[in-house]
């Protein structure tokens, strides 16, 4: 009798054991899936969004927008001669700049503004409730403090300045018309058209498409 009982108080206990392992698993399991799915929305290098986390957490404010005929603003961002500083300091200086240029967008991003790494040295700025005119304005704010930026040893030879392009509505208005669905690649467009025209006089100052 007692060894049948000893065998049950076994079974039973191994029971338990098999039980709580297998809920350790799963939560480990489940940790390891919210990582994965932060990763493939934010950019290693800066901690910012990359495009797919940008695209995700954009899309419905700016449906929002649309459908409440509200103000929006794009602001792209691009590091001016940036080839200067891998050619001269190396590609992991790059890495550093790059990063100091993130986190100057991140400290002079307002709360709700949502940033994200565009590609290679190019950032984005969207800035929902924000006419252009405004947007503007937060785009020096993002020019100032990269112009500001302090790297020892890069500042020795080198400026780090940054062109910016930025799109966005007038009175509630996209190219003088309603905003709908299609605004915001037609905004993305025109904030890379400005980019380029920030470039072409001269780089490191902000341009709106007009
Ligand atoms: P401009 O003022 O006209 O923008 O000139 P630029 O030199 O900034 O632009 P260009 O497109 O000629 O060079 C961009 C460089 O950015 C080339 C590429 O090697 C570098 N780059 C892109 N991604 C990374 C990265 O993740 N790390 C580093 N270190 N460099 C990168
Ligand atoms: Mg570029
Ligand atoms: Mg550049």
């Amino acid at each position: 009798d007692y060894t049948f009982k000893a065998i049950e108080c076994g079974m039973a206990f191994e029971a338990i054991l098999l039980a709580s392992i297998l809920a350790r698993q799963f939560r480990v399991a489940q940790i390891d899936k919210r990582i994965a799915e932060k990763y493939a929305r934010t950019d290693p290098l800066t901690e910012l969004n990359n495009r797919r986390g940008f695209k995700e957490l954009t899309q419905p404010i700016f449906e929002h927008i649309v459908a409440n005929q509200r103000e929006v603003t794009i602001v792209i961002i691009d590091i001016d001669n940036f080839k200067n500083v891998n050619d001269i300091y190396g590609h992991s200086m790059g890495d550093i700049v790059l990063k100091s240029v993130a986190d100057a967008i991140t400290d002079s991003c307002r709360q709700g503004d949502i940033s994200a790494r565009w590609g290679g040295e190019e950032f984005i700025v969207f800035l929902a409730e924000t006419s252009e005119a405004q947007g503007l304005m937060q785009a020096e704010k993002i020019r100032r403090k990269i112009e500001a930026i302090k790297i020892d040893d890069i500042h020795t030879q080198l400026s780090l300045t940054a062109s910016f392009g930025i799109s966005g509505t007038v009175n509630g208005c996209f190219n003088q018309a309603t905003l709908d669905a299609q605004s915001m690649d037609n905004m993305l467009r025109n904030a890379d058209k400005a980019l380029y025209i920030a470039k072409q006089n001269g780089k490191n100052q902000v341009k709106i498409f007009c």
